[in-house]
């Protein structure tokens, strides 16, 4: 596939794809098999808004690859979700999960709508609509959702009690429910901590200190604001934080539970006090030495790349480096710890609900992030050493990981 500066979601996760497809030695009907999603359901979500207005909004859910275990992935709500979207998601999951070796394939869902306006309400019937929808093809041995953008653990819940009045009791058909559902300790903040245990890993490698450290975070909802909480507590300075509201900046530091309190109160870091506002782009290119961006897709092109200070990039959100920007922060020596391990601690500690779910026992806390640590802890050293070994970036490592692990398994069940 052709490098260009204007490939869609998809073509743009395909393309790291296919670079590692490449390495492992796949011929091309192999690499056609791998990338292709074994299936897509398109629903129409109708929903009367509190005004009396009706509206139709558009639903997705693709089942990217199975060959591993049941199709695994968050669902959206975004005015971005289109299929292509979806589907490069939905192909991630397939090689998040296999990075982490835990035992699910990939899918993701989503509906193309901005819910910023919605009532509780609205949501709830929005949710109900869409899990009726593609109700026939989830369960908890086929396709298990989860949250992901404007989507949390009460949307969760909606959607387990839907699909039980249609199904029966199940809560291991979606993970990311609230705890009194089923629910697992830890999960709300897994994907932020994922964050930081696998930086905590690369800063050990290169002999270097949190407290030493300033970090960038952009977004601020269920991934930026644990990435936040668990920076500050392992020591590191969290000068700068965003969301979509807006972006602050303090050289010596943010107090990350103050500014949480703030949010809570306002819906937006805009106007902490004490804090300089900055330019909404601009937090990625602060002079900071580890940037996290957590919130929506694309925001390091090949418009900015150039103007990136940070010298790590830890990728809290899915695909937020397109393959041009990839290249270009590559040539410069910037360390970007990619999405399909980054941020792999949201859909580890959903296995450990899910299992939980299965044997009816809830573990302790402790005990998810003990287990968390090891998952990501071996997924780091393994893309790591593929990393020295091949002398090539942790993303083409990591996808290399992932696409041999899928490879393996579909081959072993004749399907390659
Ligand atoms: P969320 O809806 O909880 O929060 C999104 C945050 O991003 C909000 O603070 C929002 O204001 C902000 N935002 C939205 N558009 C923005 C923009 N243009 N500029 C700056 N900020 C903007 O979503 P989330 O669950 O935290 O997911 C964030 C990212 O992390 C997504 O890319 C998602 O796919 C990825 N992710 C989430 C999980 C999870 O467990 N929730 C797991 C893995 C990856």
């Amino acid at each position: 596939m052709e490098l260009h500066a204007e490939m869609s979601p998809f073509d743009g996760v395909n393309y790291f794809f296919d670079r590692a497809a490449e390495m492992n030695g796949l011929s091309d009907s192999a690499r056609r098999v791998l990338s292709t999603p074994k299936r897509e359901v398109r629903v129409e979500v109708p929903l009367r808004r509190d005004d009396g207005d009706l509206y139709v909004f558009v639903g997705y859910r693709v089942q990217h690859d199975n060959s591993r275990g049941p199709y695994k992935g968050g669902i959206r709500y975004h005015p971005t979700a289109d299929l292509d979207e979806v589907r490069a998601l939905a192909s991630l999951m397939t090689w998040k999960t296999a990075v982490a070796d835990v035992p699910f394939g990939g899918a993701k869902g989503g509906i193309e709508v901005d819910v910023s306006d919605f009532s509780k309400r609205e949501l709830e019937q929005l949710t109900r609509r869409y899990t009726r929808g593609i109700a026939e093809i989830i369960g908890p041995t086929t396709d298990i959702p989860a949250p992901d953008m404007s989507t949390d653990a009460q949307v969760m819940a909606w959607l387990l009690d839907e699909y039980e009045e249609l199904k029966n009791h199940n809560p291991a058909v979606v993970t990311g429910k609230p705890i009194a559902l089923g629910g697992s300790p830890g999960r709300e903040a897994a994907t932020g901590t994922g964050c930081l245990i696998v930086l905590d890993e690369l800063m050990r490698d290169r002999g270097r200190e949190p407290d030493a450290t300033t970090v960038a975070i952009q977004g601020f909802g269920n991934v930026g604001r644990w990435a936040a909480i668990e920076a500050a507590g392992r020591g590191y300075r969290v000068v700068a934080l965003s969301d979509i509201g807006g972006a602050i900046h303090r050289d010596d530091g943010l107090d990350v539970q103050a500014v949480i309190a703030q949010v809570d109160e306002t819906g937006s870091v805009a106007g902490f006090p004490g804090a300089d506002e900055i330019d909404a782009g601009g937090i990625l290119e602060l002079d900071v030495d580890v940037l996290i961006p957590a919130a929506i897709g694309g925001v390091i092109d090949h418009q900015n790349a150039d103007r990136v200070r940070a010298s790590i990039i830890v990728e809290g959100a899915n695909n937020p480096t397109t393959p041009v920007a990839d290249a270009s922060l590559a040539e410069r020596g910037v360390t970007v710890i990619p999405d399909i391990l980054a941020n792999a601690g949201g859909v580890t500690v959903s296995y450990f609900e899910w299992v939980q779910n299965i044997q009816r026992f809830r573990w302790t806390e402790a005990r998810v992030l003990e287990e968390l640590g090891n998952v990501l802890t071996t997924a780091y050293r393994q893309v790591a050493a593929i990393s020295d070994e091949r002398d090539c970036s942790l993303r083409l490592a990591a996808f290399s990981l992932g696409v041999g692990r899928v490879t393996e398994a579909s081959r072993l069940r004749g399907s390659l």
